[in-house]
């Protein structure tokens, strides 16, 4: 038993890694429906395979878009932040296996045994499960309502976190570009960091209320695996242009 008060390494190494650059990048499909989905995937280069479908899209446009966009050659990562009781969310996990997707994301915050349901369901699926750690939207008063006053600094409470998915067997976990650096000294090996909240500096797009942005240098050379960008692609004039200088500009970070 570790600090988090559950059994050690599971299986202790992800089991997909991005190998080229192209592979780090998941931009976020945060568009009405279905057809500008497919509209924004089909200008993205072929290089920069991977999308990410939320629960905005999800929720308007089902499965289908998934299918679809899988049938298109595209990585699919289904961000839908599952956090509900082992059982139902073991149902949710073999869902996303059935449909096919390369990554969903679950909440670390839902504990050992929701883990390690969702870990069953995906068994030898070729599917890589994300642990979010804390939601990068909770500061402040927000998070002392939630994990009570003077508890736990808001870093210790991601490294917790952290631990706990590392134990239960994730492929690796979300967090900002602000613990991006710390998680992956603490699970170089064993944890893919993804992080999201990543604005480069070029984009002209308005970010105001993202609180904690990186560019993607700063994140990759934080150690992030893999980063989300959302608005400065799709919210570009010219997304296939903002792709592609995304997609150099990540080739040119050298990552230890
Ligand atoms: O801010 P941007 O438009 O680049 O958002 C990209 C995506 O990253 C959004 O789909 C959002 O849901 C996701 N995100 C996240 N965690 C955060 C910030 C954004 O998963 N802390």
């Amino acid at each position: 038993m570790n600090a988090a008060g559950v059994r050690a390494g599971v299986e202790g190494v992800p089991r997909w890694r991005p190998r080229v650059a192209g592979e780090r990048i998941f931009v976020a499909l945060d568009v009405p429906g279905r057809e500008a989905a497919m509209a924004l995937a089909d200008r993205l280069p072929p290089e920069l395979p991977g999308v990410k479908v939320g629960s905005v899209l999800f929720t308007r446009a089902g499965g289908d878009v998934v299918r679809e966009l899988k049938g298109a050659g595209r990585r699919v990562f289904l961000d839908l932040k599952f956090h509900d009781t082992p059982q139902t969310v073991h149902g949710a996990v073999a869902a996303a296996v059935e449909l096919g997707v390369d990554l969903v994301t679950v909440h670390a915050s839902g504990g050992a045994r929701m883990l390690e349901a969702a870990r069953e369901a995906r068994g030898e699926a070729p599917l890589t499960l994300l642990a979010v750690t804390l939601l990068t939207s909770l500061a402040g008063r927000d998070a002392a309502a939630i994990f009570g006053p003077g508890l736990l600094s808001l870093a210790e409470q991601v490294d917790r976190l952290a631990d706990l998915a590392a134990d239960c067997g994730m492929d690796g976990v979300v967090t900002s570009g602000e613990e991006t650096a710390r998680i992956k000294a603490r699970h170089r090996e064993s944890l893919l960091v993804l992080t999201p909240g990543v604005l480069p500096e070029w984009s002209r797009v308005d970010y105001r209320d993202q609180a904690r942005v990186t560019t993607p240098r700063e994140a990759l050379e934080r150690g992030a695996d893999l980063i989300v960008v959302g608005r400065a692609i799709h919210g570009a004039s010219d997304p296939a242009q903002a792709a592609r200088r995304l997609l150099e500009e990540v080739q040119a970070v050298e990552v230890s």
